[in-house]
């Protein structure tokens, strides 16, 4: 089967809203919204390295998706469309049937399109999405607005995926494999938020990014970290293992200023946040337990380890 055929059976299915001209020309179109940046970001998944080699197609497909949102909901941006290029062994119809549906599950929920991409052959399965996204200009929040004296928060459950990763066929899986970008909050921490990132490869070590660009430290509450009941269940030193440097949790770590915490508050939110520690001066992440110092050695995933 050609590639023209695999594209146009499997990736062009959707109806655009928002989109000038979308799959089929050498380039798709889009007409930038006045007064509006464009946030762009790209994340490639790699079979047995991303995502274990028997993962369903369907949560393939939503994951890489969901990875890409998460990015742009990390800006405070409003997730708009992606493109997909996709490098595949053989061409196998089931497999491409439920993981170009993850796709368009993962698009329609955040109202996104994909708007174009590209297909070949390749020796491994590689998927690389590219999502864009729109914010005010100058409202992004990036990584660096951390001040003293700001609490450190973070969305949902952290520790789930990895878990889920150790014990595969545990309910946790499913948040290794269906990841929730929190495009919702993100947006509603425009003007809020000091500084921001999403969670990929564990808490310590992204918000350790946040520490670094904005040259502070942070101080954590072990005890206040939001972690499923069943981690409740496992020795100390294990749960924070999980909780701080696991990965894959795709939940929003942020800081914010008390005053706008209250403000955050008062908004509707889909997704529970927890206040688990604060901006320090000293610029290192420190952490405590029960209002006692906890040494603790944390090491978040390594790329080219
Ligand atoms: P070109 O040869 O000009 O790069 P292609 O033949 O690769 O164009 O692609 C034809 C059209 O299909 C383009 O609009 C491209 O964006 C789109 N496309 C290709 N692969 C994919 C894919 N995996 N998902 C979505 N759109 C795709
Ligand atoms: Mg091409």
């Amino acid at each position: 089967m050609a590639e023209f055929s695999i594209i146009d059976q499997y990736f062009n299915r959707q109806s655009y809203t928002d989109v000038t001209l979308g799959i089929g020309d050498d380039s798709a179109l889009i007409t930038p919204p006045v007064n509006q940046q464009l946030v762009i970001c790209a994340d490639t998944l790699v079979a047995g390295r991303h995502f274990p080699l028997d993962t369903s197609a369907h949560a393939i497909g939503w994951k890489s998706v969901a990875v890409n949102l998460s990015d742009i909901a990390a800006m405070g941006a409003k997730p708009h469309s992606i493109l997909l290029a996709l490098s595949l062994p053989t061409i196998d119809h089931e497999w491409l049937e439920g993981f170009s549906q993850g796709i368009y599950d993962c698009c329609n929920q955040f109202g996104v399109a994909l708007i174009g991409g590209d297909t070949t052959q390749g020796p491994h399965l590689t998927i690389t999405v590219t999502a864009m996204g729109w914010i005010e200009s100058g409202q992004a929040v990036l990584r660096s607005g951390a001040k003293v004296g700001d609490y450190v928060c973070v969305s949902g459950q952290v520790g789930d995926a990895a878990y889920g990763l150790q014990h595969l066929g545990h309910p946790l899986q499913k948040r290794l494999d269906y990841p929730t970008p929190r495009c919702q909050l993100g947006q509603q921490l425009k003007g809020l938020a000091s500084s921001m990132i999403d969670i990929s490869d564990g808490l310590a070590q992204d918000l350790g990014h946040i520490l670094k660009a904005s040259k502070v430290g942070a101080r954590l509450l072990l005890e206040k970290l939001p972690i499923d009941s069943t981690l409740e269940e496992i020795p100390e030193q294990q749960r924070w293992q999980y909780a701080l440097a696991g990965g894959d949790d795709y939940e929003l770590c942020f800081t914010i200023t008390p005053q706008n915490y209250e403000k955050l508050l008062q908004k509707q939110l889909d997704i529970k946040i927890t206040m688990i520690g604060e901006i320090v001066e000293q610029t290192q992440l420190t952490f405590e337990h029960l209002g006692s110092d906890y040494p603790l050695q944390i090491h978040g995933y390594q790329h080219f380890a």
